[in-house]
């Protein structure tokens, strides 16, 4: 999915945000930059909302990523 203002991709952390801060079935997606703007807050402001979310355990963002990179290594070391 891309931002409908300016086109560009989004990452799962924006599409997330889109979910929880517009609908959660939304048809409208904003990258972080057009969020802010169309919410007249800062990009600052949905970093904290998107750690907040995550710390939650909302499956709409990517949780996780450096537990998956640690389980990717141990099964690594393990096939050696
Ligand atoms: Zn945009």
């Amino acid at each position: 999915m891309n931002c409908q203002t300016c086109g560009r991709s989004l990452t799962t952390d924006e599409a997330g945000l889109n979910y929880k801060l517009i609908a959660r079935d939304t048809k409208v997606f904003l990258c972080k930059t057009h969020l802010a703007e169309y919410f007249k807050v800062s990009e600052s402001v949905l970093d904290q909302k998107i750690a907040q979310f995550k710390r939650q355990g909302c499956l709409l963002f990517s949780t996780g990523e450096a537990a998956d990179s640690e389980t990717a290594q141990r099964s690594e070391e393990n096939s050696q």
